[in-house]
């Protein structure tokens, strides 16, 4: 296979599909970067947390009520033997001094141990009160996510959208680009695109627009005394050089 020829209206057409390419590329690149995908993500890893915290909120807030509960039972045991007592002082049913110092003192000391079993249960009403006010902002917070979350979806499926369309069409012209570069052409082209990311690039004034190499004296005479149909390289980054009427030729 010799070297790969083309008329200057094919090259031409190479700075086109170039164009598009470097246009489906920019494209690409905004579509995996949407900005509102990343919102999207941290918005997402915060629902995380907060669920995650609802769950320890809800089962201390389970762990808290069990506790009151049982004290509460404390208390009213303590209470039903406060008036057990009482009862049996009041009716008299104790006469001896000694049993009724007993009593006395028992009752004191139970009166003590309901003081103390009413602190705690009061303890754990504050605490409670703590965790039901931490459980509302930690709901309330997952509710505005919940909102938040839905606009950015929709803006970002937007914004996506609008990509697509762009991309579709920016394809849809390369295809028909494509189709007027003669074959062996457009393979050499593929060819150093998948290798260097851009095929093709303009000489203008004596610069390649694709490395921005100015080509020296000697390099212009040659690129002057080439064929028209000659399809040149640029010596520095390898792309087709293309010559066009702004070349400085
Ligand atoms: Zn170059």
């Amino acid at each position: 296979m010799g070297p790969v020829k083309a008329s200057p209206q094919s090259q031409l057409r190479l700075l086109e599909l170039a164009d598009l390419d470097a246009e489906l590329a920019r494209l690409d690149h905004r579509r995996r970067n949407l900005p509102e995908a990343a919102e999207l993500a941290r918005l997402e890893a915060r629902a995380g947390e907060l669920k995650d915290a609802l769950v320890v909120t809800e089962t201390e807030l389970g762990d808290l009520a069990r506790e009151q509960a049982r004290a509460e039972r404390d208390v009213d045991q303590v209470r039903t033997r406060i008036d057990r007592d009482r009862t049996r002082l009041d009716a008299g049913q104790v006469s001896a001094a000694r049993e009724l110092a007993t009593l006395q003192s028992e009752i004191e000391s139970l009166r003590r141990r309901q003081g103390d079993l009413e602190e705690i249960v009061l303890e754990l009403m504050e605490r409670r009160e703590g965790l039901v006010s931490r459980r509302d902002e930690l709901s309330a917070e997952r509710d505005r996510l919940g909102v938040e979350t839905a606009e950015m979806t929709a803006r970002r499926d937007a914004a996506a959208k609008e990509i697509d369309e762009h991309t579709a069409k920016a394809a849809d012209q390369r295809g028909g680009v494509a189709a007027e570069v003669p074959s062996d052409l457009l393979a050499l082209y593929e060819q150093i695109r998948d290798a260097r990311g851009v095929g093709a690039a303009a000489l203008r004034a004596g610069r390649c627009e694709g490395c921005h190499l100015t080509l020296n004296t000697v390099d212009l005479n040659q690129i002057r005394a080439s064929a028209p149909d000659e399809v040149l390289r640029c010596e520095e980054c390898r792309r087709i050089l293309v010559r066009t009427p702004e070349s400085g030729l």
